[in-house]
């Protein structure tokens, strides 16, 4: 903290908001009752750092929060540039009249990703793969700690969004496409906050959870955003009630349960199929966000609005300001012209537009949560886990992380795991490049390639895996020569954030001129394997027959050490495909349940290399049956002994299966994952058994 830091002495004025031994509560009404409407209009704004006028604006307008949007970092950008950045803006904040801090937010989506020298874990579609509820809350711990350590509390994640249409740009920032997968992995809100009763919040290695964005982000129809153009981020979700219930708010029912500290509402508009009122942008839902967050689910914290996201409700801005505070938002991201959202705020209380309970009630939920944060008594960033940022031991659960992620889609001839001894030919644009294997939100908002932080790329993770093997590289596979034993072509996707659809800005899910000429060349000359390195599944279609092994390594992060162990078998392949993976554009959207269900590989699929069981037709059932009773006696999903047992038993199928997913058998395999992420393990049994059944 600055060596000018006032000293917060507990109670100094005699105010009963001071007093830490009070119950929050208290401390909430007694501050409350004290404020002007200015005052408590500021509480309600969020202003983005990169735009104040000057730090002298924090105190003058009362600011409740400032935030970092993606790529606001200071200069130079290191962890303590950072603590030292925010120590500055809450010693302004502590210069008002009651001291009230502010809480400062981050898009940590994929560790402290603003961060250089931070821990990159996989984006949230790799974590969805390694369906481990304890790995997820072990991230999002080390996410939280490293955050927390630069002074910042609030993180803007994680993003329950569940995918339905993977041309969706931000299709890498979801589990998955099944609300059962998403909900599992809502262990990461542990993770971060610590106990859903709120008490672990104070504590140096704990942020606020920001669950977003309500509702319905992955459900957008292609080719239909309100704003005309083909984009389907922001654009209108269109749905059942059933539908809506069932896949899009059941991930935000169980936030709430677990205590998530505030929430996001969606760009997108939502529209429920029977109802006559036409698409509503989620800002404006005050059905959705005061009737069924706030009312029927019980959300006690508070709701903070997306990036100027209330200028896209229609109407002039006075009228989006009354729209969106009456519909519920607390808290609005503005993020740049605060002076006018404050006084629009005001004018539309004094004018009665908007009650002042509502504005005491919005207030209040914001207070709560900086009382229970812990920040009137310690504002400044507490240094202590500075020094673990990027540390060995946080590195070595991103790169956990990153190794269960890798899901193995085709293995002929069990060409991998790789063995030290074989001659290797590395091909391909994402085999060494720290950049695009982290993806968008790292370093910058849209992400970029290269060498933009420290961390170790595939390339470099497997020649510290077999550090004596003959490993070349050539990055566009020009002239592949005999003489290697096998090639393995690293392609994939570039870096990118938001508003990306599938027509142009060349993001679609097409792979590269270049990607598709390296795949051709090295697999015409050797036995190759194929890692494809994106945020979302890339088309492969009639290329699979030539690639002798095919992984789907989605957005690794900073450890392609990860990716490297299951390369060369120091760890097995156990990942399992989050998403469907489609054999052509016009299969989408394609999602597990649907009537007509042919995918390339469907949801759930993924080899594994785990130590093979002893074969035959009973002992494949009895193991199947022996992981069913496993699970049902430990009651925990993430008992590794159980998640093994599973992993045989479906080694055992597949194996029988083959490669050859058709329909028949996809279907039942596919189902069985869903029913056993829903806690219906005898169900999931029966299914396994029906897949075993049919393959004969
Ligand atoms: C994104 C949010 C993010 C916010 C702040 C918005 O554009 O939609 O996910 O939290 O920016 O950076």
């Amino acid at each position: 903290a600055p060596a000018e830091q006032p000293q917060v002495v507990v109670n100094a004025h005699g105010l009963p908001y001071l007093d830490a031994r009070l119950p929050v509560r208290k401390r909430v009404a007694d501050l409350l009752s004290r404020m002007t409407l200015a005052e408590k209009a500021g509480q309600m704004t969020q202003a983005e750092r990169g735009a104040l006028r000057s730090q002298g604006d924090i105190a003058a307008y009362g600011l409740g929060s400032l935030l970092s949007g993606g790529g606001s970092v200071p200069n130079p950008n290191t962890p303590e540039s950072w603590a030292r950045m925010i120590d500055a803006y809450q010693l302004r904040a502590r210069a008002t009249r009651f001291q009230i801090p502010l809480i400062y937010g981050v898009d940590a989506v994929h560790g402290h990703n603003n961060v250089v020298g931070s821990t990159i874990m996989p984006h949230n579609i790799g974590i969805g793969a390694g369906r481990d509820p304890d790995l997820a809350r072990r991230a999002g711990a080390v996410t939280a700690k490293e955050v927390r350590a630069t002074g910042i509390p609030w993180d803007f994640a994680p993003c329950l969004c569940v995918t339905r249409d993977e041309r969706w740009g931000r299709s890498y920032e979801a589990f998955g496409e099944d609300p059962a997968l998403v909900t599992a992995m809502e262990t990461v809100i542990e993770g971060m906050q610590g106990a859903a009763s709120g008490k672990d919040l104070s504590r140096n290695d704990k942020v606020l959870t920001s669950a977003k964005h309500f509702v319905g982000d992955g459900g957008t129809a292609f080719g239909s955003s309100a704003t005309g153009s083909y984009t389907i981020d922001q654009g209108v979700t269109k749905v059942t009630r059933e539908e809506l219930e069932a896949v899009h708010l059941a991930p935000f029912a169980e936030a709430v349960k677990r205590g998530t500290g505030t929430v996001m509402p969606s760009y997108s508009s939502l529209d429920v199929i029977g109802d006559d009122a036409g698409p509503v942008k989620m800002h404006a839902n005050a059905a959705m966000i005061n009737g069924v967050l706030k009312g029927r689910m019980g959300f006690d914290g508070f709701v903070i609005s997306d990036w100027q996201a209330i200028d896209q409700i229609p109407g002039d801005y006075p009228s989006d300001v009354r729209t969106s505070v009456n519909a519920g938002l607390d808290m609005i991201m503005v993020p740049t012209d605060y002076p006018g959202f404050v006084t629009a705020l005001k004018d539309e209380v004094t004018a009665g537009r908007i009650g002042g309970a509502r504005i005491d009630d919005a207030v209040s939920r914001i207070l709560t949560q900086k009382f229970r944060l812990g920040l009137f008594e310690k504002p400044y960033a507490d240094t202590t886990h500075l020094e673990e940022i990027g540390s060995p031991a946080h590195r070595a659960v991103a790169r956990e992380a990153a190794a269960t992620s890798q899901v193995l889609l085709k293995n002929e001839g069990a060409l991998l795991p790789l063995r030290p001894s074989q001659k290797v030919y590395v091909a391909g644009s994402n085999a060494d490049d720290l950049g695009n294997q982290s993806g968008g939100w790292t370093i910058s908002w849209q992400g970029s390639s290269g060498r933009i932080t420290t961390g170790t790329t595939i390339l470099e993770g497997m020649r510290k895996a077999a550090p004596g093997a003959d490993i070349t590289y050539s990055k566009d596979a020009s002239a592949p020569t005999a003489g290697h034993d096998v090639g393995v072509v690293v392609v994939g996707e570039t870096p990118y954030a938001e508003g990306v659809g599938d027509v142009g800005n060349g993001h679609d899910l097409e792979l590269s001129a270049a990607d598709k000429a390296a795949v051709d060349r090295v697999c015409a000359a050797m036995e190759c394997a194929v890692l494809i390195v994106s945020g979302r599944p890339q088309l492969i279609g009639d290329r699979l027959g030539a690639v002798d092994a095919l992984v789907a390594s989605w957005l690794p992060g900073t450890e392609g050490d990860g990716v490297a162990d299951v390369l060369y078998g120091k760890r097995p392949f156990t990942g399992q495909l989050p998403v469907t993976w489609p054999r052509s554009e016009a299969q989408l959207p394609v999602n597990v349940g649907d009537s007509v269900y042919d995918p390339q590989f469907p949801y759930g699929w993924g080899l594994t290399t785990l130590t093979k069981p002893a074969a035959g037709g009973e002992a494949a059932l009895r193991a199947v049956a022996a992981a069913a009773r496993v699970l049902e006696a430990t009651g925990q999903e993430d008992s590794r002994v159980a998640r093994d047992l599973v992993a045989r038993a479906r080694l055992i199928v597949q194996e029988r299966i083959g490669t050859d997913m058709t329909a028949a058998v996809a279907k039942p395999f596919a189902e069985a994952e869903h029913l056993r992420l829903t806690g219906d393990l005898s169900g999931a049994v029966a299914r396994l058994t029906a897949a075993y059944r049919a393959a004969g």
